[in-house]
């Protein structure tokens, strides 16, 4: 085993859980056996929110502008140690180290946002009637949970982190087991920059914990970012509970291809989204629609897949398992009639035997019954469709039930409006492979992509961590009285 075994976060200290259950985490890169993860029970998480509870006063209390100075310093420590970071990210994750040093970068990125909180929650004051004012303020909502998804081990967890954190929340956080190995290294950063024992909390564990959180009376707030699946049962669980929710899923994302498209430029556009960090990002393009003759882009989007090299420009999926499912959805759609153009399964990487590699496919004349056109792949394939008409192609992607992200490929800029407007999809792009809104605009998806109101990130984000403090003042006792004083 290449690491100790991982512990609880627990007021500031690493802490061994209070069972001994443990889960293997293994590296998709090559098998290797990175470490283990505990499977905590009721009472870590009780110690955690005990832990939290007790840092709440006096962390909600402290000025933001003092808050935001530990964000200050994370960031420069999220800059110092990027090399590191990637590093651990990739191997227990498995995508390339390029994709991982992308993924430190963007938590830079969410941290900088966080330090201008100050500047976009300054609340309101107005004088309503003489010698009356009425004033808002946001107000931290207690202690809060992060539940986060496998795929991005640093960035899901700096989604929620520092704006929560730096709004005066304390958090448990609890990451996936698959990938359990950077965060606790996120928490020792924070530690480092000045965040005071108890503000964040790691609990490590699998569905058990996932619904004690959902059940703890002592957690006002839980966001979740996974599957739909799982988004659906932690939304409906968490709001059962009375507690306000934010459940960030699953996606199917189209990209829209018409017969102007610049053609280099689209192909290289959806095979970097298909197959970046393996396909496994849920805003990666999982079906293409060509609209009218577009064989020429299709040509060309398989010169770039044949560019791709697994173990090389290309990391590994998350496990065996996924890598077989991958592999079952493309010999599915052969049989079914699809044409495999770039054919990724069966890849080997030499030295990596153990290594869980898919290679980059590409599949024509998909219809959209199969399961590589419904179903989520999380993998570097993508699924092509063919459709008449702009109404024909949009029908297609209106019918998914999910609603993450649909981007169209043109020169034509009335017709690009025309499809943004009608598609139905939360994060829209014009010649745009991965349409990730940046900081300070918000993420979030539509549908099946996302429960509740607002978005995780950006300003949204602060209506989900903040309550609306609205108060009434009068102190000049000669204001005199009316009926609106
Ligand atoms: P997942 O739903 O399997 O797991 C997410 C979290 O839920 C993990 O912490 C896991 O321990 C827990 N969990 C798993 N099964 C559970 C169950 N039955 N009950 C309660 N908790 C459970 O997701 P994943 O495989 O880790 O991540 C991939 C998925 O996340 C993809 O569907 C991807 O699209 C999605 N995702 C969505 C977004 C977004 O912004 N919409 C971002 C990243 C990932």
């Amino acid at each position: 085993m290449k690491y100790a075994p991982v512990q609880n976060f627990i007021n500031g200290q690493f802490v061994a859980a209070a069972s001994s259950r443990q889960l293997p985490v293994i590296s998709p890169l090559d098998g290797t056996h990175l470490s283990v993860v505990p499977v905590s029970t009721q009472s870590d998480l009780d110690d955690a929110v005990t832990a939290a509870k007790k840092a709440f006063p006096g962390w909600s209390k402290t000025p933001i502008k003092e808050r935001v100075q530990v964000f200050f310093k994370y960031k420069s420590l999220l800059e110092k140690h990027l090399d590191e970071l990637a590093r651990l990210c990739s191997e227990e994750n498995g995508k390339t180290y390029g994709e991982s040093v992308a993924e430190i970068e963007k938590c830079i990125e969410l941290t900088e946002f966080a330090t201008s909180l100050p500047q976009l929650v300054t609340g309101e004051v107005l004088e309503v009637s003489r010698g009356v004012e009425c004033r808002t303020e946001y107000v931290a909502v207690g202690v809060v949970a992060s539940i986060v998804p496998f795929n991005f081990p640093a960035m899901v967890p700096n989604w929620t982190i520092p704006n929560a954190i730096a709004l005066g929340n304390c958090m448990i956080l609890k990451p996936s087991e698959k990938v359990p190995l950077t965060c606790g290294r996120i928490a020792q950063l924070l530690k480092e920059a000045g965040l005071p024992d108890g503000v964040l909390n790691i609990v490590h564990g699998d569905e058990t914990m996932v619904n004690a959180i959902c059940d703890h009376a002592g957690i006002e707030a839980v966001s979740f970012v996974g599957s739909t699946k799982v988004a659906k049962l932690v939304y409906q669980r968490a709001t059962g509970n009375l507690k306000r929710c934010l459940a960030l899923g699953g996606a199917k994302n189209h990209l829209l291809v018409l017969p102007d498209a610049v053609a280099g430029m689209t192909a290289q556009n959806v095979v970097a989204s298909m197959s970046g960090c393996a396909g496994q990002r849920c805003m990666a393009a999982g079906a293409m629609i060509g609209v009218g003759n577009v064989d020429h882009i299709i040509d060309r989007i398989c010169d770039e897949a044949r560019k791709i090299t697994p173990g090389e420009n290309l990391g590994a999926v998350i496990n065996k398992a996924s890598q077989e499912r991958i592999e079952r959805l493309i010999s599915e759609a052969e049989a079914q009639g699809a044409k495999v153009l770039v054919d990724g399964r069966n890849a080997k990487v030499a030295g990596k035997e153990n290594g869980s590699y898919v290679g980059p496919t590409v599949i024509d004349f998909v219809t959209p019954n199969m399961g590589v056109a419904t179903e989520e792949v999380f993998g570097p394939v993508i699924s092509i469709m063919r459709a008449n008409t702009v109404d024909e192609a949009l029908a297609i992607e209106n019918a998914n039930p999910y609603g993450n992200a649909a981007s169209v490929f043109t020169q034509n800029g009335g017709m690009a409006r025309y499809i943004i407007d009608r598609a139905s999809a939360g994060m829209t792009g014009v010649n745009v492979g991965v349409p990730v809104p940046r900081e300070p605009f918000s993420f979030g998806g539509w549908n099946d992509s996302k429960f509740g109101v607002g978005d995780i990130t950006g300003k949204s984000s602060i209506q989900f961590w903040t309550k609306l403090k609205k108060s009434t003042v009068k102190w000049n006792a000669e204001a005199g009285v009316n009926w609106m004083s």
